[in-house]
């Protein structure tokens, strides 16, 4: 089950302020059914109640590489090497402060990604080594 949260959106064509569930945390050895989506940076898919108009949200999005032993945090926004630094402190703050965390941290690589095309180069590799398809997702080679 992917990790979702509630945020609020404002519509930027009649500025309606909505609630929309949005994903923010997916494990691909479980949700492989979503790969294409995150791939086409159209996952978190919002409409509008009022005027219907869709809005794709750019939420920074935790992708488990399982079994790959790689956590993956993309944010669009963290384009700055300083910006992408401060993230990965934070997972190390956080994975310190958790006994469990911590065991699994140690073996686990962390990477901040910005770009939607380095996300979608480690997802191909990723069904690469793990399905037969993209199209059989979860169907082990
Ligand atoms: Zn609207």
């Amino acid at each position: 089950m992917p990790g979702t949260t509630l945020i609020e959106i404002k519509c930027e064509k009649c500025q309606k302020i909505f609630e929309a569930v949005i994903i923010e945390h997916i494990d691909l050895a479980e949700d492989g059914k979503m790969a294409p989506q995150v791939k086409s940076g159209k996952l978190n898919r919002a409409v509008c109640p009022q005027c219907k108009k869709v809005t794709y949200v750019d939420r920074a999005l935790v992708v488990n590489f399982e079994p790959e032993s790689l956590i993956v945090l993309f944010d669009p926004s963290a384009t700055t090497a300083q910006a992408k630094e401060t993230l990965r402190k934070e997972y190390d703050t956080l994975i310190h402060y958790n006994e469990i965390f911590e065991e699994v941290g140690k073996e686990t690589e962390f990477r901040v990604v910005s770009e939607l095309n380095e996300l979608r180069k480690l997802i191909d590799n990723y069904i690469g080594n793990h399905w037969l398809s993209e199209s059989e997702p979860l169907l082990p080679k």
